[in-house]
């Protein structure tokens, strides 16, 4: 738990999670889950520049790697998914302060231009047109009308295509997107190849792997989750020129037996959720590290981003 590790006193270092900073006007087609404002993100920046230690993951991991403690207020920035934000947005604000983030990228999305699936379920339920839905394995009836059936409609739509495959996915989307008629469908706002490239060129970010499919690989057998893994890999190299060595795991999930073969696959470190774990110290598992989701907003962030260190109030930095 947070709260004890402060009570321990258990300083160490915070690797947060990003995915979407977009600007008011690219925010109305993202999940709010997944976003954090474009000026809040410059302002949780500007503290950690001024009040913490922003390393690379790199960094961190030869860190554990050495066996050393790993200096407290230490902060590693990541992003998941492939945001076009992290473009625009992101990374001149990275650039100004000097930090490095690592981007971990699900390479189908980036091939195909795709938006993510939640923000393209996000938008279709917005937008509907028809405002019944029927879902579920018995067909549930939801009127999109109701605010209760609406957020109980959406969650089980997002629980069904986050457990999905690949296919069964598109499936599911396209049955979704045929049912409820939206008007609208969200601009780009996927990174394309060239893109990637240039956010590598600019030192802003580095590059980590997110499967393919950005799928849930406890959801399939570890052959398969294996073959993502190294699909994953194989094509960011192909595109980028260097194979990445760090990866997360979609929606936190991994298990023993992918933590041991991502050795083999050229993996030294990788974002995995564990309950209750949130600092990372000198003795902490580079194939299993904790992330923290970055709050949306300025003061809650600057608490979550001092659970790492021993004396919270006296290092919040006022
Ligand atoms: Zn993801």
């Amino acid at each position: 738990m947070a709260a004890t590790s402060w009570l321990s006193g258990r300083g160490g270092a915070l690797v947060l999670m990003y995915h979407s900073v977009a600007d008011e006007e690219d925010a109305r087609w993202i999940d709010p889950l997944n976003h954090v404002p474009a000026e809040i993100f410059e302002r949780q920046m500007e503290f950690l520049a001024e009040h913490r230690r922003v390393v690379r993951m790199e960094q961190l991991v030869q860190e554990i790697r050495d066996g050393k403690s790993v200096e407290d207020g230490t902060v590693v920035i990541t992003f998941d998914d492939g945001y076009r934000d992290n473009l625009t947005v992101a990374a001149p604000i990275l650039e100004r302060l000097g930090m490095t983030a690592t981007l971990f990228l699900p390479t189908g999305y980036i091939d195909r231009g795709e938006t993510q699936w939640i923000d393209q379920a996000y938008t279709a339920f917005k937008h509907a047109t028809n405002r019944l839905l029927a879902w579920g394995e018995n067909e549930r009836r939801f009127d999109l009308d109701d605010p209760r059936e609406y957020r109980d409609a959406y969650r089980l739509v997002c629980q069904a295509l986050l457990m999905a495959g690949s296919e069964e996915r598109r499936a599911l989307m396209d049955r979704l997107l045929g049912s409820l008629a939206p008007a609208v469908a969200p601009p780009r706002l996927t990174l394309t190849w060239d893109e990637v490239r240039t956010l590598v060129d600019s030192g802003a970010m580095e590059l980590g792997g997110h499967t393919v499919e950005h799928t849930d690989l406890t959801t399939i057998s570890v052959a398969a989750a294996i073959h993502e893994i190294g699909r994953c890999r194989e094509r960011i190299r192909d595109m980028i020129g260097s194979e990445p060595r760090h990866f997360s795991f979609c929606y936190g999930r991994s298990s023993e037996e992918l933590r041991q073969a991502l050795p083999g696959l050229g993996i030294d470190a990788a974002c995995a959720a564990r309950a209750g774990e949130r600092v990372v110290t000198g003795s902490s598992d580079s194939l299993y590290l904790p992330r923290i989701a970055a709050p949306p907003d300025l003061r809650r962030f600057e608490v979550a981003v001092s659970t790492a260190n021993r004396g919270l109030w006296r290092r919040l930095g006022r």
